[in-house]
This record gives C-alpha cells, sequence and structure tokens, in this order.
C-alpha cells in the first residue's frame, strides 16, 4: 500500500485526550491534522490545524474529511460505524468501522475474542429479559454490564443472585448486557499490538494495571509477572489482532487469574491510557504507531527503554473550586513527565492528566511516583 508521507493531511474522530496526544505525535513528524469533535473545547483542537465541530455524523462535516483527509483514523470506539464504513469508501480509514463496531459491543467483542481461540469470562448475553429466565449460576457472583457506551467502570452493577441481575437488567430498561461472572483477579495487565499487514506487527512492553474504582488509577511497566506470562499477553493481542485482520492500534486488557491463567477482559480500537507511558519510556510511542499505521508505514521498535510508572491525574486531584493542584514538587522533579489535557473544568473522575516517573527499576518508580502524588 502507498505509504502516506508528511505533510499529508490526517483526520481523527475525537478530540478527546487520546486524540490530543495523537495529534502532538502527528504534528511533530510534519503532518497536518484535522480533528472532528462536537466540544468547542476539545482537547486535540489546541494543537489541531483544523477542529471541524460538529457531531460524529455530520453528514458535511465527513465529507469535509474524507475530501481533505489522506487518511482518517478514531480515538475512541462510540463513534458511529457506519459513518466510518462510509468514510472509507474514499479515503483511507483505520481501523475499518467493521472492527469499531466489534469494540463497542460487549457481546461481540466477547464472542469474536472466543472465535479467536482465546478465553473470556464466563459470560451470558443478555437482549432480553428472558435471556435472564434460567439457572445463572455459573455467572453468579457477577457483574452486569451494558453492551455499549459503558467506560471507566460506568454502566457495571455486581450482583449476587439471579434475582438481582433480573431486577437491575429491568432498572436498566432492558438495554442489551453481557452478565460476566466475577472473578478472583491476582493482577490485570495489558498488552498494546500495533499492525499494518500480516507481516508488519509490533508489541509494546505488558503493562501491569492498578483500578480504583473501576478507573485506572496505575500503570507499571514492566509489570511484575514472569516472563512467560508477558509474551503470552503480548501473543494473545497479536493473535487477537490477526483475527480481526486489523490495522491501527489495539489495545487488549487481561485479568490474569491465581493460577496464572489470562483472561481476555476487553478491547479498544486506539490507543489505550494503560499505554501513555510509551510516550516517555518507548523507541516509539503508541500515537506516533497510530500515525505510522494508518499512514501504512512500519510500526516502529517497541522497547522500553527506561521502567516507568503511570499515575492518572483525575479531576478528585483538583480543588473543588477547580483550583490547580501543587504542580511545584513534581514540576521539579527531574525524572517525572506531567502531561496535561487542557480540560477546562476539572470534575470526580475525569481524567484531567497523567504524568510518568522513570527510575532503574520499577519499585524505585513506584515508590517515587507515589510519594509525588502525596504533594499534589
Ligand atoms: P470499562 O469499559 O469500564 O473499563 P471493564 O470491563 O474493563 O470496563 O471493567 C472495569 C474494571 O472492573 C476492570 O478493569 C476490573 O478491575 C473490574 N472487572 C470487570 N469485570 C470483572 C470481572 N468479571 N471480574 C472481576 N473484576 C472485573
Ligand atoms: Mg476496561
Amino acid at each position: 500500500m502507498r505509504a502516506i508521507l508528511p505533510p499529508a493531511m490526517l483526520g481523527i474522530l475525537g478530540g478527546g485526550q487520546l486524540g490530543r496526544m495523537f495529534v502532538t505525535a502527528a504534528k511533530r513528524m510534519g503532518y497536518r491534522v484535522t480533528v472532528l469533535d462536537p466540544d468547542a473545547n476539545a482537547p486535540a483542537a489546541d494543537f489541531a490545524d483544523v477542529h471541524l465541530c460538529a457531531p460524529f455524523d455530520d453528514a458535511a462535516a465527513l465529507q469535509t474529511l474524507a475530501a481533505s483527509c489522506a487518511a482518517v483514523t478514531t480515538e475512541f470506539e462510540n463513534v458511529n460505524a457506519d459513518a466510518m464504513r462510509q468514510l472509507a469508501k474514499t479515503t483511507r480509514v483505520s481501523p475499518s468501522g467493521d472492527c469499531v463496531a466489534i469494540a463497542q459491543d460487549r457481546i461481540a467483542e466477547k464472542s469474536w475474542v472466543r472465535k479467536a481461540g482465546l478465553p473470556t469470562a464466563p459470560y451470558l448475553a443478555v437482549e432480553q429479559a428472558a435471556d435472564l429466565a434460567g439457572d445463572l449460576a455459573a455467572y453468579l457472583p457477577g457483574i452486569l454490564k451494558t453492551a455499549r457506551l459503558g467506560y471507566d467502570g460506568k454502566g457495571q452493577t455486581r450482583v449476587k443472585t439471579a434475582d438481582e441481575a433480573r431486577a437491575v437488567f429491568a432498572e436498566l430498561g432492558g438495554q442489551a448486557c453481557v452478565l460476566e461472572k466475577m472473578l478472583e483477579l491476582k493482577l490485570e495487565v495489558s498488552a498494546i499490538v500495533t499492525r499494518v499487514s500480516p507481516a508488519q506487527v509490533a508489541v509494546f512492553p505488558v503493562a501491569e494495571n492498578i483500578h480504583a474504582d473501576g478507573i485506572l488509577d496505575e500503570s507499571i511497566v514492566p509489570a511484575r509477572i514472569a516472563p512467560e506470562l508477558a509474551a503470552r499477553a503480548q501473543q494473545y493481542a497479536v493473535q487477537l489482532a490477526e483475527a480481526l485482520d486489523y490495522v491501527g492500534v489495539l489495545a487488549v486488557e487481561f485479568f490474569v487469574l491465581a493460577d496464572d491463567s489470562l483472561v481476555v477482559n476487553e478491547i479498544a480500537p486506539r490507543p489505550h491510557n494503560s499505554g501513555h507511558y510509551t510516550i516517555d519510556a518507548c523507541a516509539t510511542d503508541q500515537y506516533q504507531q497510530q500515525v505510522r499505521a494508518m499512514c501504512g508505514l512500519l510500526p516502529g521498535k517497541t522497547e522500553l527503554l527506561s521502567p516507568v510508572v503511570m499515575v492518572n491525574l483525575l479531576g478528585d486531584v483538583w480543588a473543588e473550586d477547580g483550583g490547580e493542584p501543587n504542580w511545584a514538587v513534581l514540576m521539579e522533579a527531574p525524572n517525572a513527565h506531567l502531561h496535561l489535557y487542557g480540560k477546562k473544568q476539572a470534575r470526580v473522575g475525569r481524567k484531567m492528566g497523567h504524568y510518568c516517573v522513570l527510575a532503574d527499576g520499577v519499585d524505585d518508580a513506584l515508590e517515587q511516583a507515589r510519594a509525588l502524588k502525596d504533594t499534589l
């Protein structure tokens, strides 16, 4: 496939923090970028050449993207997959609308993971009340997750009994869900793969992810797991990308169980919060990979240049009146890298930024990263 080279115009659907980091990567390489996002204050718009401030299914805006961009990608999965398929008729789009459609629906996602030969938690697709009529013991205690539009633990309810599952499903107004067995997790890890073609695949080092209240809190790299287990997670991610004939950056979240078996939790058809560390600690970062993949270029080298810990900064760290945290100590630390997303309003649970701490060892990096958080 013909390579798209700078200063070509690239397009991205979505202008949140992932879009912002994509834009900065693309701009550094000399590309121009058009962002489509309905929010006038979209974080990515700060750096974009063009901001199309319109809904994601706006026909005129999509027409402009198709006409002006050499290639288009997305920074989140809840875009209209049909709009992506439509765009693909006249311009290069990656990942494909089909892959995005799979990632935006937990039922399709889990059945694809199984089709690829990989394990998921025991789950039941719940499209109507009757699906919950039978014996649910295999899925309880469990989590009822809405099939669509969930993120950061939203759209999820823990249920202990079948009656509870039925009641929660009814409360959700009957929208499609999966009932998933609650597993005992030893750890959570993720692997991010970049695939351009069958022969052009690169995987980043595996991140160990610590969540708080269903939201990613810290990523630790390298993950504190056996090298064989990390290699298996990477191999699973590649296997999934192959099964989907995926082009672009694909993130795969895993559960590690007590017996060191790996279960695929979910996938994201884009760079991932747990891959932010690649900006500061890898030879190539996940946003550069996204640019490279959409442009038909070989993936860059993914080796880790230093152990690293990434800490998410949620709006919780800001004062109630919106006052900034005290950045002084963090900014003075020579091995810390602060990334703020330029969001105008800090809200509890809202991702406002992150920082990475690099050190000779991961334990040291973790200790320093946590100490820095206490200074904010
Ligand atoms: P989201 O789209 O919100 O990230 P996830 O399905 O990844 O949704 O769930 C968020 C978090 O909830 C997971 O990272 C994990 O900590 C916990 N979780 C989700 N499903 C399970 C499960 N089946 N067993 C145990 N913990 C779970
Ligand atoms: Mg998740």
